[in-house]
């Protein structure tokens, strides 16, 4: 391993990522599990998805993307928020509305990402 990967390595476990017994399938360095739950390569600098079947690499893949669409429906519950001051009570129920079903959805999202974490761990 390079000495800056290992300084960095080091740094990612300070800020309290734990080292673990996987590699990087691409340059063999060694993976830290971030606080997050996901695994990273130092080297690489990216993030690694451990995967055993095809099946599990469709499912990793559409975590991914439903994360994507789980930061976008958190921006529009934070612009719709923001939007709340200057409205008037009437228009403010439908927009509690929108707020509300956005906030379902995201909580539903935010389950699917809970377990599929667990299932590849
Ligand atoms: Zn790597």
């Amino acid at each position: 391993m390079e000495k800056d990967v290992v300084k960095k390595i080091a740094q990612l476990v300070r800020a309290g990522a734990t080292l673990t017994s996987y590699t990087c399938p691409a340059c063999g360095t060694v993976l830290v599990r971030l606080k997050t739950g996901e695994l990273y390569c130092a080297n690489c600098e990216r993030t690694v998805v451990l995967v055993k079947t095809e099946e599990e690499a469709q499912q990793a893949l559409e975590v991914i993307e439903l994360r994507e669409v789980r930061k976008i429906i958190f921006d529009k519950i934070l612009q719709l928020g923001k939007e709340l001051e200057r409205l008037s009570a009437s228009e403010m129920i439908d927009h509690l509305r929108s707020m509300s079903l956005l906030l379902d959805i995201y909580e539903r999202l935010s389950r699917v990402h809970v377990e599929t974490a667990k299932a590849t761990s």
